[in-house]
C-alpha cells in the first residue's frame, strides 16, 4: 500500500538510521541517507535535495519502484 505524505513525514521524523529497510530494497537505495536529506529539506534547506544525486548507494530515490518492502521492515 502506498504511504500518504503524512505517513512518510512521520517515518522521516522517527527514522533511527538502523538500515533494516535498505537491506530489503531491490533498488539498493540507502534509505536512511535519503530520509536524512529529506529531513533537512523539510527543515527549510531547499538546496540540499541536490545531495540525492550524490548518494553513494547504487540506487537513488528516483529508482524506487514503490514495492513497499522498506515500510514492511520499519517498526
Ligand atoms: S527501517 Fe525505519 S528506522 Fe530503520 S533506517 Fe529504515 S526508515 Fe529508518
Ligand atoms: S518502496 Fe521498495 S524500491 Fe522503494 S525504497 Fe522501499 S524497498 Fe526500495
Amino acid at each position: 500500500m502506498k504511504e500518504t505524505r503524512m505517513e512518510i513525514t512521520y517515518r522521516i521524523r522517527l527514522c533511527k538510521a538502523c538500515g533494516m529497510c535498505s537491506k530489503s530494497c531491490p533498488a539498493q537505495i540507502n534509505i536512511p541517507e535519503a530520509l536524512g536529506i529529506y529531513k533537512e529539506y523539510q527543515a527549510g534547506d531547499m538546496e540540499i535535495l541536490e545531495k540525492l544525486d550524490e548518494m553513494e548507494s547504487p540506487g537513488k530515490p528516483v529508482d524506487c519502484i514503490e514495492c513497499g518492502a522498506c515500510s514492511a521492515k520499519c517498526s
